[in-house]
Order: structure tokens, then sequence, then C-alpha cells
């Protein structure tokens, strides 16, 4: 599995990245046939503002078989707007459709974003498939599971489980967090996972309201509850010191703990 961090700044775009997305790339398991070549899936997790630009330095949006939003928050979606535009009217020829996960109604939010007609469905460029807590999708290589998030709308914690690019017969876990605060849903979703990617956009000792978002220190503990082998924060605003928040987890939480940047791949 690789995973690229196309934009990872918290709550709007940043000076040095895009708002929340993620690319998720993953191969088939060479089958009997050898002469057909293994194809990557990739899957882009949260869609935020700035990010479409970006997406376009590491993947041509042909090739892009999904998008499965965390939640319809603004700063995790608005950049579908562009995906629309650009799969429509690509000057070589509209691009396929593609499946879109989101809790919530993701055609109404699109629409309302872009102010499009009430009749605009976009279904020549978009599936849209609304899921929820406990739905589990099959994307090629790739097992995808949802749990329920603590926030302030219906938000997801995404689990993804696919072969490992080092070692193609072992399976690896990605965790993403969305938007959350500590819960039941996100030390689920992230138990034993071999990278777990977690908000921290609020800051110990300065942000005191509870059921939006974690802190350093509360990732820190779901990350060592949960049992994950590498802990990555993101959803840093660019008000907050990313050294205080890694510093917050490191309390907590006793393995590597790296806060990202744009433009960071992983690959496991
Ligand atoms: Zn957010
Ligand atoms: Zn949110």
């Amino acid at each position: 599995m690789k995973v690229t961090i196309i934009g990872c700044s918290g709550s709007m775009s940043g000076k040095r990245s895009a708002a929340s997305a993620y690319l998720v790339q993953a191969k088939e398991r060479a089958g009997g046939n050898r002469s057909h070549e293994a194809r990557t899936w990739s899957v882009l997790l949260d869609f935020g503002p700035g990010a479409m630009g970006q997406l376009l330095n590491y993947l041509d949006p042909a090739l892009l078989d999904s998008i499965v939003a965390s939640h319809l928050h603004a700063d995790h979606f608005a950049d579908i707007v562009g995906m629309q535009v650009y799969r429509r009217w690509y000057p070589e020829g509209a691009l396929p459709k593609i499946p879109v996960y989101t809790p919530g109604d993701g055609v109404a939010r699109t629409r309302g974003i872009s102010d499009d007609p009430i009749d605009e469905t976009y279904e020549t460029e978009f599936d849209f498939v609304q899921v929820k807590p406990g739905d589990v999708v099959q994307l090629g290589p790739m097992k995808i599971e949802f749990f329920r998030a603590n926030h302030t709308i219906p938000a997801h914690c995404i689990r993804l489980t696919a072969p490992s690019d080092e070692d193609p017969d072992r399976d690896v876990v990605f965790t993403y967090s969305g938007d959350t605060d500590t819960c039941e849903g996100v030390i689920d979703a992230a138990t034993g996972a071999d990278l777990f990617l977690c908000e921290a956009a609020f800051e110990e000792g300065r942000d005191s309201v509870r059921g939006v978002h974690m802190t350093g220190l509360r990732s820190g503990e779901v990350a060592n509850q949960a049992g994950a082998q590498k802990l990555l924060l993101t959803h840093l605003q660019p008000w907050t010191d990313p050294i205080k928040t890694q510093t917050d987890a490191q309390k907590k939480f006793d393995g590597e703990v790296h806060v990202v940047q744009a433009g960071e791949e992983y690959v496991f």
C-alpha cells in the first residue's frame, strides 16, 4: 500500500498545503496469469480546498478509481466540484464515472457548493453512494470499513486493508481518523493498524470544547489503546504548533509519531 499526503492542512488550506486529501494506492495480487500485469487501484480519502490542483502532481485523474469522504464539511469535500468539471469537460474527452462514498447526501452537497440547479445529478461523472458505520466496501484489492466518528455532523473513521507493497502475500492496515474526538469508533478503526493517520486539530490547554476534534495528547492515547504501529498526525490548522502537538502525542504513545506534510509518501 502507498499513501501520499496530497493535503493535510486542518479546517482550511494552509501556507504549504491544501486541506485534507490523501491518496491511497494498492496493487492487486498477481493472479494465475502471469502475463497479466497487476493493476494498481487509487482511492482518494477526502478532497479539501486546494487538493484538486495538488493531486495533478501525483495522479492522472483518469486513473482515479474512487473518492471516499470521511464527512461532508467543506474542508474535506469542497474540491469535488473541481473534479466534476475536470471529468466532464476534459478537452480530450470526458473521463469515466467513479463511485463517491459519503455519509450524508453527496449529490446535494456538491450541488450546494457549485450552486448548480436541482436537476443536476452529476451522473456522468460520479456515482454517489451513501455509507454508514458498519458498511464495508471492496474496491479492487482494498477493503474499506467505516466506523462512527465523534464529530459535529455524521462522520466516519476509515480503515483500509490491502496487500503490502513489501510483501504482497501479507495484508496491511491503514486507518484515517477523519475528523473526530476520542470515541469507540476511532479506536476500533485503528486497532492493530500498521499506519494510523489521526487528526490533532486541537491544542492541549487552548481548545477545551469536546465532541469535535482530538488534541495531540488524545491522538496518542487512541493510538496507544488501539495498538497502532505508527502514528501520523494531521489536520493541524495554520495557527497550531506541530512540535507541541507531536510532543503531546509522544506522552501517550511509545511508537513513532510524525506530523505529516504535503508531498510525503508512505509505502508499506
Ligand atoms: Zn476538518
Ligand atoms: Zn469536520
